[in-house]
């Protein structure tokens, strides 16, 4: 008989001891950052709390996103460790920040951050295509100049570099706001290390659930969620993991010799050596065993598919490990595999902020409250450098920018405007976008409100890079 594993992955309940349960449970939301008088971090309180400080006037507010107050008259504070976990994404990252209390660890605060790699692209291939357009329009010839450039060392593209800056911004950011005193990132999405040397971590780690679960996961990727003796000829669902060279003959259990196999097929191969199961696949004229004769000698000849390095490490979250490394914290180094265990296991839904606060060893028990919502933030980038606008020719069609300034408000600044009367009487929060002018566009969730006076505007929150929801 060939091993093989059943991959139907059952989401079991919430796997906290009891006790947790019963102690964390109650209206979790996201809580609000405080600093002492000397805007030390201190533990981040209820919003409920906070409002209560800010009524007794024992604080005042210091920050609007994320929501940060400063005490008056506190120096110092009673602190729990605090750990900062990140599930660097290519579009969004996660963050979470999990409470190591007496009673268990659960996530205070969350947000998902949206990168924005794409507009960088864009905006630098508009940028060559204007230089080419450029050097091409006078007749004289004339060398491009990029050819002659090496890219130096550890080198990220632009797009790229971005998100690994929004990292280092938001966890530089966490650690002024909050007591943090450790770290967890997932860097990679398998373990390779682990899945081919099964044997570094000792007997238990191999026969342990870990392993299996992050082998599993690795093999439907790789294999593309297809039974890869028939290619899904059989119609069967049911995918099992099996061993080429069956396990009674002498087969190992390493990567190369796994490959993922629909129960039908698994059931039919038996003990057989493929070879030897070619030869009786042969014999039969079924749509089945001729899609299966059409695909086990390119099995046979090793044609296995393997996940590129490129897919399963990423240099990107290297980089970032590396940024939080510097940081001096204590950081943990995670799999993307180990991180899904620890969340269907716990029955929590897929996002991206659960995720990070699955990361890592304390991931595995972590109380997030349902009612907790994340803060969503997004890249806007610090505005264009370009002095002025072309049209569609490439010709100067504006002046050059004065000044980015006007009257002490500039664009991407959040403020509440209230206006007293006119076609635009009311009150309005957003983002605004300023003119010389002085009247002011306003950006708020869903429409743009034009001429606004900028003696009606009060500053919230100034610009910062990012967008919040
Ligand atoms: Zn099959």
């Amino acid at each position: 008989m060939s091993l093989s594993l059943n991959l139907s992955i059952t989401l079991s309940k919430r796997n906290l001891p009891a006790q947790a349960e019963n102690v964390l449970k109650g209206n979790l939301v996201q809580r609000v950052f405080v600093l002492s008088n000397t805007q030390q971090p201190l533990m981040p309180c209820h919003p409920a709390r906070a409002r209560e400080l800010l009524r007794q006037n024992k604080a005042a507010v210091f920050k609007r996103y994320p929501f940060t107050i400063v005490l008056h008259d506190r120096e110092t504070g009673y602190i729990q460790p605090i750990e900062v976990k990140l599930d660097p994404g290519s579009k969004t990252t996660g963050i979470a920040l999990n409470l190591h209390g007496k009673k268990g660890i659960k996530t205070v605060w969350a947000a998902n951050l949206s990168h924005r790699g794409h507009q960088i692209t864009e905006a630098i291939t508009a940028r060559s295509q204007q230089r080419r357009a450029r050097r091409s329009r006078n007749l004289r010839y004339r060398k491009p100049r990029f050819l002659n450039r090496a890219k130096p060392k550890g080198w990220f593209a632009p797009s790229i570099l971005s998100r690994v800056h929004n990292c280092e911004t938001w966890i530089y950011r966490l650690i002024k706001m909050a007591p943090v005193t450790l770290s967890a990132i997932e860097t990679v999405r398998f373990d390779m290390q682990l899945m081919e040397n099964p044997n570094i971590a000792g007997l238990e780690y191999q026969r342990g659930t870990l392993l299996g679960f992050e082998l599993r996961e690795y093999l439907l990727q790789r294999d593309n969620h297809t039974c890869q003796y028939c290619g899904g000829a059989s119609g069967d669902k049911i995918l099992n993991i099996d061993h080429k060279h069956p396990r009674a003959k002498g087969g190992s259990d390493r990567l190369a010799n796994l490959i993922l196999s629909c129960h039908s097929c698994n059931g039919d191969k038996n003990a057989t050596l493929i070879p030897d199961w070619l030869k009786q696949v042969k014999k039969s004229k079924s749509k089945l065993n001729i899609a299966r004769a059409k695909r086990l000698p390119g099995i046979i000849a090793n044609k296995v598919n393997a996940l590129r390095d490129a897919a399963a490490v990423n240099a990107t979250r290297y980089k970032i490990g590396d940024i939080v490394k510097a940081s001096g914290l204590p950081v943990t180094f995670w799999s993307g595999g180990r991180t899904k265990k620890n969340r269907t296991e716990q029955g929590y839904q897929k996002d991206h902020w659960i995720d990070a606060a699955c990361v890592g060893e304390s991931g595995e028990r972590v109380f997030i409250a349902k009612s907790l919502k994340p803060i969503l933030i997004s890249a806007t980038g610090h505005g264009s450098r370009q002095m002025c606008r072309v049209d569609k020719y490439g010709f100067q069609r504006t002046s050059a920018k004065k000044n980015s300034c006007v009257a002490g408000f500039s664009t991407g600044d959040i403020v509440k405007a209230v206006v007293p009367g006119g076609k635009n009487k009311g009150t309005y929060t957003g983002r605004i976008a300023v003119r010389a002018s002085g009247y002011f566009n306003l950006k708020s969730e869903n429409i743009v409100i034009q001429g606004i006076k900028h003696q009606h505007c009060q500053i919230l929150h100034e610009r910062d890079g990012y967008n919040y929801h």
